[in-house]
């Protein structure tokens, strides 16, 4: 990652003309958002000015950004909540002190569980002095978070329901899968685009998540 230089950095933004030179001092709009595979953030004070095209992402992919296309991160409406990075997304949560938020959007209740049992843990060792600023702003904390979430369970509902042809009132019953660990069809598949493929649909929750689960005392040995 760029090493930000906390007194150069200034003068570098602003002499590129870098678009974001104006946000980077805004806090709420210190994380913008940008697209590849998925959506993830980019920290504003963290672009190199010498490269306009790329950037590190938060979660340390290197992603192309156009210039004029920015946008305040935000993972919890559309595009960004189709597809979210879930490494960058948690990780811009604990950064901008809104864990809270982040944790309410996860409904499924062993993630939901799992994931307030490793921050509470990461709270407990943060007391004890093993962090020296924001024990949730720890990267081994974050990557458990992120898989959790992005192994939490998913309903499937029929075609039907999916395009508004059925009589379900309020939400529309399914199986429970997992995204991650399950195929989706490709662009190849025109507007079959992101259905699940019989051939792998893993039920949820699936085994990542329960190893998870198991490890953060949500559910002990014997359950599943
Ligand atoms: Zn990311
Ligand atoms: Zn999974
Ligand atoms: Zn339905």
């Amino acid at each position: 990652m760029p090493d930000p230089d906390p007194v150069g950095e200034e003068a570098g933004y602003q002499d590129t003309g870098h678009p974001i030179a104006g946000l980077k001092a805004a806090d709420t709009h210190r994380f913008l958002t940008v697209v590849h595979r998925g959506w993830h953030a980019i920290d504003a004070t963290d672009i190199d000015p010498g490269c306009t095209a790329h950037a590190w992402s938060v979660c340390a992919t290197i992603v192309r950004v156009a210039k004029d296309e920015y946008q305040p991160y935000d993972p919890a409406v559309v595009p960004g909540s189709y597809d979210p990075c879930q490494e960058c997304l948690w990780t811009v949560a604990a950064r901008t002190d809104t864990l809270d938020a982040a944790l309410a959007r996860l409904t499924d209740p062993l993630a939901h569980d799992t994931v307030a049992a490793i921050f509470n843990e990461a709270g407990r060792l943060g007391f004890l002095g093993q962090y020296d600023a924001n024990p949730m702003d720890d990267p081994a904390t974050l990557q458990l978070v992120a898989t959790v979430a992005r192994h939490a369970p998913v309903i499937l509902v029929a075609e039907g329901c999916a395009e508004g042809d059925c009589a379900h009132a309020g939400s529309c019953p399914g199986d429970l899968a997992c995204r991650a660990c399950s195929l989706q069809e490709g662009s190849w598949a025109g507007a079959g685009e992101g259905m699940y493929r019989e051939e792998c649909t893993v039920p949820a929750p699936c085994a990542v998540l329960l190893a998870l689960a198991k490890h953060a005392g949500v559910i002990t040995k014997g359950d599943s």
